[in-house]
């Protein structure tokens, strides 16, 4: 262990007055933006674990004898301490130990075990998920291992969708996945909400009509119409600002998320999935590495057009242009992009055009199925599961 890391525990050690008398650090595992997680022995596990006489008192006076006992049965030996920082607010805090609570049950969600506070500390205490880093594997990953990776991630989104819930951040380094025993654990409740959360009306929810007029009588479209040119701004914009739930990390986020859609729901975890998808297939990551939203919006209409994004950003009462000539109306095919990405896009030995394996073929129309603009049409978890690419995982 590296010194500065050895110090940085001791520091949690001596702060977290009581925390090596139940558990001992053995090393820092993950520093995110908003906690850092260390992988601990849980020293009450041979006590928990051997023997049947559990201390009454240390359980949960509402949980029944055969609970207790089922309980501790599963204690694990080796957990993940996750340290949420102290300029976390308290509400954001609860909201995802009271979320983890609701998803106890789910298949491939890593269950929260316990939760302390010392003062301002709170630590979450979750088992430990033997997983490999993304980066080692994702190059490698081979379209039959992709088909096991996807049924677990969206076995753990069909339960979190289910149960109302947006995860917001699906992304490699929050599902931990272990190539060896084909097992992944969906974790990091930080960013997730309840869907319906400060929803007002989007004009994604309209009739085509009534979005048509509303977007006719907009500040912007009457600009248009007095003739302005499109690239430049309008100089008496009295729109009110939209504010949207934009929380999520960069590349990931969906359309309609950097579009600030007001009623954002599940269907935004299914395009994140997509560009997991995009990334094993083509071979890069990370694929999009855009600077801001706008950026992002870009980077998306590089690939699908100029066309499919004024629709998309019309869904949600938007207006879309661009003035920079590169992007094409109609944009690319995903296959045409991951022979690019993957060296395959001129000819073959024979003077043949490469092509993707069929194997890949089929990966890339289930990702047509995820990474769609409109996310009333995008497929859902529970469509995954049953879809022929996930269902045949494993044949
Ligand atoms: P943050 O909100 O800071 O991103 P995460 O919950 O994503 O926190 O945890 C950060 C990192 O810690 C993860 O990317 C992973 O590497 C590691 N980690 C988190 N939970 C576990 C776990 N249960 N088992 C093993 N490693 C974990
Ligand atoms: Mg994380």
């Amino acid at each position: 262990i590296e010194e500065s890391v050895a110090e940085d525990m001791q520091r949690f050690e001596d702060s977290f007055v009581g925390i090596n008398k139940r558990f001992r650090l053995i090393n820092r595992i993950g520093e995110g933006t908003f906690s850092t997680v260390y992988k601990a022995e849980d020293l009450e596990y041979n006590r928990y674990n051997n023997n049947w006489d559990i201390d009454e008192k240390e359980d949960s006076k509402w949980s029944s004898p055969a609970t207790k006992r089922r309980n501790s049965r599963h204690r694990p030996k080796y957990v993940a301490i996750k340290k949420i920082y102290v300029t976390s607010s308290p509400i954001r805090i609860f909201n995802e130990l009271d979320l983890l609570r609701d998803l106890r049950n789910s298949e491939n969600v890593c269950p929260l075990i316990t939760a302390f506070r010392h003062n301002d500390q709170v630590i979450a205490v979750l088992p430990y998920c033997q997983h490999r880093d993304f980066r080692e594997y994702f190059r490698d990953m081979k379209v039959p291992e992709m088909r096991i990776y996807f049924r677990n991630l969206f076995t753990a989104l069909r339960s979190v969708h289910r149960a109302g819930i947006l995860h917001r951040d699906i992304k490699p380094t929050n599902f931990l996945y272990n190539p060896e025993h084909a097992r992944g654990m969906l974790v990091d409740f930080g960013l997730a909400e309840r869907e319906g959360t400060d929803w007002h009306q989007c004009a994604c929810t309209l009739s085509s009509e009534d979005r048509r007029y509303k977007i006719q009588h907009s500040v912007y479209a009457a600009h248009l119409n007095a003739g302005n040119q499109p690239s430049s701004y309008p100089k008496n914009d009295n729109r009110s600002s939209r504010r949207a739930n934009r929380a999520g990390t960069r590349g990931f986020r969906a359309p309609e998320v950097l579009l600030k859609c007001t009623q954002q729901t599940t269907s935004i975890d299914m395009w994140s999935a997509g560009v997991i998808l995009l990334t094993l297939l083509s071979r890069r990551f990370p694929f999009f590495h855009s600077a801001d939203d706008i950026d992002a919006l870009l980077e998306i209409t590089s690939i699908f057009g100029r066309k499919k994004m004024r629709e998309t950003s019309l869904l949600h009462g938007q207006v879309f242009e661009t003035n920079i000539p590169s992007y094409s109306d109609q944009g690319h095919s995903l296959e045409k992009i991951i022979l690019w990405a993957t060296s395959r896009s001129g000819k073959d030995e024979n003077g043949e055009k490469q092509q993707l394996l069929p194997e890949e073929k089929e990966a890339v129309e289930f990702l047509y199925r995820l990474m769609e603009c409109d996310p009333a049409k995008r497929i859902t978890a529970d469509e995954a599961l049953r879809h022929p690419f996930i269902a045949r995982a494993g044949d």
